[in-house]
């Protein structure tokens, strides 16, 4: 296939219906080459094409095409870029406090409760079936912070139960703890997000001062922040987790271990290892506590 017959194939040109006198007029005259010579770029123009001038047929067909192509484009095939537009963004309405974070900062622990169970702050209510408060002993070593309710927390009222909240409990035995024991256990937000979707921004807002008077009546010695919505929230950052394990981190003068949610766990289980190096930094944290607590009793 000559050169040019090349070029309209990739222009997606080819074939192309040529009178049959001009076929029997190239027919009649010798082949000519229409290579390039090595490192030549430049495409057939009218310099180019004295140079190497190309079969009647061609010719023929480069003068009908010659309305439709620009000259500068008959080298190659023409770069249209389409500007790709950007994502639009989930555009939530301003959140209106009116004092509320800071009665919830005044509550004690049975208006707090009472506060959540009827909470409408957001529209997660309106597809709850229940508030998932906590659980567990409220004078605890380690208080267990996750994500949301999921189908099973939001049926039972109860976080961290089904696979993710077995696999919570093994990784507490694990370290010689037990939820209801010296741990308590709650969530970021207190209502299931429709379809286990993430939280929304707004949504965390609005349902953080309950987690956070929750965090400062319980008084833990250290907090377990598992996932990033958690670690998030608590260090009041937008880093990714991968940035926030591993660090000594502290929420108002609580030690903070950051490690991966349990149900991510699930799903990537070479990293339960890396979860595991975590719970150890956790008893560490508890054990001084503990010492420095009974070196302070002695
Ligand atoms: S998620 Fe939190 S803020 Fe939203 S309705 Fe439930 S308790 Fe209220």
């Amino acid at each position: 296939m000559n050169r040019q017959a090349l070029i309209l194939q990739e222009l997606q040109l080819a074939p192309l219906w040529v009178r049959r006198e001009l076929l029997q007029t190239a027919a009649d005259q010798p082949e000519e080459t229409t290579a390039l010579p090595a490192g030549t770029e430049s495409g057939p123009g009218e310099e180019a094409q004295a140079r190497h001038p190309l079969p009647a047929v061609a010719r023929a067909a480069n003068k009908a095409l010659a309305p439709l192509i620009a000259p500068h484009e008959t080298a190659r095939a023409p770069h249209v870029s389409v500007p790709i537009p950007p994502k639009p963004k989930t555009i939530e309405p301003p959140i209106q406090d009116n004092g509320r974070a800071a009665a919830i900062a005044t509550m004690d622990w049975n208006t707090l409760q009472a506060a959540v169970a009827q909470c409408d702050a957001c529209a997660l209510c309106k597809t709850r079936q229940q508030t998932v408060f906590g659980v567990g002993n409220l004078q605890p070593d380690i208080v267990v912070v996750g994500e949301a309710p999921g189908e099973e927390e939001d049926r039972m009222g109860e976080p961290f139960v089904g696979r993710a909240g077995k696999l919570l409990d093994n990784m507490l035995a694990a370290i010689g703890e037990k939820r209801g024991e010296r741990v308590y256990i709650a969530n970021v937000l207190k209502c299931r997000p429709p379809s286990n979707r993430n939280p929304l921004p707004s949504e965390i807002a609005l349902c953080a001062p309950y987690l956070q008077r929750q965090l400062e009546l319980l008084a833990p010695k250290v907090i377990l922040a598992a996932g990033r919505f958690a670690a998030q929230l608590l260090l009041d950052t937008e880093a990714p987790l991968s940035a926030l394990r591993s660090k000594p981190q502290q929420w108002r003068g609580i030690p903070v271990v950051v490690t991966y949610h349990p149900a991510y766990l699930l799903r990537n289980l070479p990293d339960k290892s890396k979860s595991w190096n975590d719970l150890l930094r956790l008893q560490e944290i508890l054990h001084s506590a503990n010492h420095a607590k009974s070196g302070d009793i002695n």
